[in-house]
């Protein structure tokens, strides 16, 4: 088989800000030890995140100035409508300015105490509005999806026996929903099957559950299971992901994923008293239910760019070069999650540096050697990110120690993954010398974006 190649040539460049070793250790010092604090300029490979950063088309830009900004009723969101609707077949369509934001809306009115959300693993901002909901999240991952080192095809999967058990112990009455996350990206960007989404719905359906997904990367994880999965094969991913929706109440989707917009989000569902609210909601927090947060060249880039993520050639260049970085790295021996993700590559902290201890943030120590190295940009997902204290404020860390590398869609090339495998293994080579280290400022919801730490000497 020939190399996959970039399916697109570049028509416009930024520059990448080179600095050395000298300035990057002063950066992260500077930064707190946090990636999130650091100035993007300071970055020359920027893996924080596959959200917002991709690289629009041209025909998106074209969009863009077709865009049409009318208050009400602008035909840039009914185009959006329906490349929404064509993908998704729900009745109705409410654009918000990011996912969260449709997650705000659709907990605040399912949510509340003493209501429980189940998923297969909630995303941090899913899980942060839940629970401001008041609201309890719980987490039923698959037994697969909690060991990195061991391939299988579907990861992301739900636990079902973990399910039913729930609801036979609990009942359902309390339960609000079940969301599926697509792919699961908290749990390494693992795909979820057709069969676990059908079998989970089945589950929900019999006692009264609504089913939602998460479908930030829908067609990530439809061309999964078209490589992956029996009886996909010959099947198209719009009608893989027709058949997905097919057994879902609504969903909720980041824009800045798979439809590669720098910015939104949306809300769909079928049930129409449960829209009314959510548009009632809708215009005192985002705006008219036909703009939601959103301009009109916002839809408009965002209705071509839920048709391009759909191509065939595209989709799989996008797994070939998560899987062509994963591939480098197991080469030379370094503890990554396998299979290949669908947007990221995860190296598992806690194997590779097993000398320093969960309560000393592995993955953000990591983290910060790939920078200072590098010049990469990674994200710790592991304790800083997902840890609690206990009521005698000791750390409950998470499950799994996280380094992700996030591929911006459609953004870097073959050589700069090249160069990221290479400085990956030179750390992995001098990983002995890497320090732990302690918190000394956070806040109490989503502490990883704004924590201050420092080394432990
Ligand atoms: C990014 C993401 C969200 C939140 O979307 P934002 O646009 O960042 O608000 C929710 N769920 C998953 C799985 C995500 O990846």
């Amino acid at each position: 088989m020939k190399t996959i190649i970039e399916p697109f040539r570049i028509k416009s460049v930024e520059p990448i800000h080179f600095n050395d070793e000298a300035y990057r250790l002063d950066a992260i010092k500077k930064a707190h030890y946090n990636t999130f604090l650091l100035h993007s300029d300071d970055v020359m490979i920027d893996l924080l995140t596959d959200s917002g950063t991709s690289a629009m088309s041209s025909a998106q830009w074209a969009g863009i100035m077709m865009g049409d900004e009318s208050y009400a009723g602008s035909p840039s969101f009914y185009r959006f409508e329906k490349a929404v609707q064509d993908i998704t077949g729900m009745r109705f369509v409410i654009p918000t300015h990011q996912g969260r934001a449709a997650e705000k809306i659709l907990f605040s009115i399912t949510g509340g105490k003493g209501r429980t959300i189940i998923s297969n693993t909630l995303f941090d901002t899913t899980r942060a509005n839940i629970e401001f909901s008041g609201a309890e999240g719980l987490d039923f991952i698959c037994e697969e999806g909690k060991h990195p080192a061991i391939p299988a095809p579907f990861k992301g999967n739900l636990n079902t026996e973990a399910l039913k058990q729930y609801v036979e112990q609990h009942g359902s009455a309390q339960i609000s929903m079940v969301i599926m996350t697509v792919t699961n990206n908290s749990g390494g960007g693992q795909p979820v099957s057709m069969a676990n989404i059908r079998e989970t719905q089945a589950i929900c359906r019999q006692h009264n559950i609504p089913f939602y997904i998460d479908a930030c990367r829908f067609a990530e994880n439809c061309y999964f299971i078209q490589q992956r999965e029996t009886g996909y094969k010959d099947k198209s991913i719009i009608e893989i992901a027709n058949e997905m929706f097919s057994y879902a109440d609504g969903c909720t989707m980041s824009a800045k994923k798979d439809a590669f917009g720098n910015i939104g989000g949306f809300l769909a569902l079928n049930d129409e008293a449960l829209a009314t609210e959510c548009r009632n909601l809708l215009v005192i927090t985002e705006g008219f239910p036909t703009y939601g947060g959103l301009a009109g060249r916002d839809l408009e880039a965002l209705a071509i760019g839920l048709k391009e993520v759909l191509e065939p050639s595209y989709l799989q260049y996008r797994i070939r070069s998560i899987e062509y970085l994963t591939q480098k790295l197991l080469d030379a021996g370094v503890p990554v999650m396998v299979p290949a993700g669908g947007h990221a590559v995860y190296l598992d902290a806690k194997a590779f540096l097993p000398h320093i201890s969960q309560d000393q943030y592995p993955g953000q120590a990591l983290t910060c050697a790939l920078y200072t190295k590098g010049g990469i940009r990674g994200v710790e997902i592991g304790s800083l990110m997902f840890g609690k204290y206990d009521e005698n404020g000791v750390l409950i860390p998470a499950a799994l120690e996280l380094v992700r590398l996030a591929i911006p869609r459609r953004v870097y090339t073959q050589s700069h993954i090249d160069y990221v495998a290479e400085v990956i293994i030179e750390v992995f080579q001098d990983r002995t010398n890497i320090k732990g280290l302690k918190i000394v400022e956070e806040s109490p919801m989503l502490r990883h974006f704004t924590a201050k730490l420092a080394l432990i000497s």
